[in-house]
């Protein structure tokens, strides 16, 4: 009932759904069965075994579909299901390019699953076109491209990126820190979209899931495939709770711009905080990339206190609102200091090279009042910032400088 001349808000509470035929409800049922009665043996149905095909799954499927403006969504159980799913369109002896800064459980999978598949990654600085292209081989098939990033927020132009690329290069675009709403790649010259559903688009941090998304039917067709074969599916339950909290995203997202713009803009103005990182501040680097690519800057915020690590552990023990916990993209706020936790598995040197540093905070803003959240983070500055004061005081008393 929903195509692509409707808006991004219809299509978010409309698409997927088809009136239930057995009794008119006007919302999508959760079809937990996971058999289907054949009118006779080998009658060809849509629906038979609910691995390969669910009726919910089906419904969350298509929104997503739509979200994106695209012909075709698989959903997977996770976001790294779906990655899973997206790379098994690679076989062995392929060389893969990877964004350098990529979600750390996609990095795992890169460097230490598919190389016993025969799969290589190279991972490059993918802002830099130049140097993202000079790293691909005769071998290279696949382009994945993660932006903005996490923590740093860095981003990659995927239409400059399209355009440029060698041939036989899919590019692949995991888009789960945009959310279709901000972030359109298909339209911009990817072939896949991937996303975490756990994130954004589901919005309650409530239920895991992931979707592969192109419009390309053979792609699709093998997506399809491994989804049926490897059998990472969502339950009927997790597919309706995607379906429902997609239904708001436009709405959320929003929030989410809003507020993580006003508390930017707020740390920005701070003397004691160092940096922060948010691609919709005129002192981001690329900001004028993400002006032109997105239609708006997002949730997450990464900052740098004064102070170094000791106070951003400081702070984030002592907001009140703000939860120390990782994930993002759910309605409530959340901190992390992505060096002990997100990315904590990367080695020293690693995180070195990436600008993660001891005393980088991230923020997953949420919806709540701004002036709350203002409010907490404020006080979690002014609290922990006496000591950082005192240490700072401190360490000049002992090197003698004043
Ligand atoms: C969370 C996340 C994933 C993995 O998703 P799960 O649902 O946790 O498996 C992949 N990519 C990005 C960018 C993510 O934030």
């Amino acid at each position: 009932m929903t195509g692509a001349t409707h808006g991004f808000a219809t299509r978010a509470v409309w698409s997927g759904r088809e009136r239930c035929p057995a009794t008119n409800a006007t919302i999508a049922p959760i079809y937990q069965s996971v058999t289907y009665t054949l009118p006779h043996a080998g009658a060809p149905v849509e629906f038979d075994y609910s691995r390969t095909k669910n009726p919910t799954r089906n419904f969350v499927e298509r929104q997503l579909a739509a979200l994106e403006d695209a012909e075709f969504a698989c959903a997977f159980g996770s976001g790294m299901a779906a990655v899973t799913g997206a790379v098994s369109l690679l076989s062995s002896g392929d060389h893969l390019l990877a964004t350098r800064d990529l979600y750390g459980g996609t990095h795992r999978l890169f460097t230490q699953v598919l190389p016993r598949y025969g799969i290589t990654t190279t991972f490059v600085d993918t802002s830099d076109i130049a140097a993202t292209w000079a790293t691909a081989t005769p071998r290279t098939r696949m382009l994945w491209l993660e932006t903005p990033s996490n923590p740093r927020l860095r981003l990659a132009d995927i239409a400059a990126l399209a355009r440029t690329r060698p041939r036989d290069v899919l590019i692949a675009a995991d888009n789960t820190f945009a959310s279709p709403l901000l972030q359109r790649p298909l339209a911009l010259g990817a072939d896949i979209v991937v996303h975490s559903t756990t994130k954004y688009i589901c919005g309650h941090s409530d239920a895991l899931g992931g979707a592969v998304i192109s419009n390309d039917p053979e792609i699709a067709a093998q997506i399809a495939f491994h989804q049926n074969c490897v059998g990472a599916v969502p339950g009927p339950f997790d597919s309706y709770l995607t379906l429902r909290g997609a239904k708001t995203l436009p709405l959320r997202m929003e929030a989410h711009c809003r507020n993580a713009k006003r508390i930017a803009e707020f740390l920005e103005r701070r003397d004691d905080v160092a940096e922060v990182c948010y691609p919709g501040l005129p002192s981001h680097p690329q900001h004028e990339l993400a002006a032109r690519q997105m239609s708006g800057f997002g949730g997450v915020v990464s900052f740098r206190p004064r102070g170094g690590a000791e106070r951003a552990h400081a702070i984030a023990s002592s907001t009140r609102i703000f939860n120390l916990a990782v994930s993002l993209g759910g309605v409530e706020s959340l901190i992390c200091l992505p060096a002990r936790m997100t990315h904590a598995s990367l080695s020293d040197a690693e995180r070195a090279e990436l600008g993660i540093t001891d005393d980088l905070l991230r923020l997953s803003v949420g919806i709540e009042d701004i002036e709350d959240l203002i409010g907490d983070l404020s006080d979690a500055l002014d609290v922990t910032r006496s000591a950082a004061d005192d240490r700072e005081a401190c360490a000049r008393l002992v090197t003698g400088v004043s």
